[in-house]
């Protein structure tokens, strides 16, 4: 098996977790209701997405 030469300086580990970070969850107002929905997603309380109504949901 192939096993590493030197062991990873501290610099080189911090430098390739630099990309690790999780971020917030992007959320948005749904412009037929108001709730907020996920972008690109159709609305979970509505239903709407792009201006229609595209599944059926009952309150
Ligand atoms: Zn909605």
């Amino acid at each position: 098996m192939a096993v590493p030469k030197r062991k990873t300086s501290p610099s080189k580990r911090n430098m390739r977790r630099s990309h690790d970070a999780l971020r917030a969850t992007a959320f948005q107002e749904c412009p037929n209701c108001g709730e907020l929905k996920l972008p690109h997603n159709v609305c979970g309380a509505c239903g709407h997405y792009n201006g229609r109504q595209i599944i059926t949901v009952d309150a």
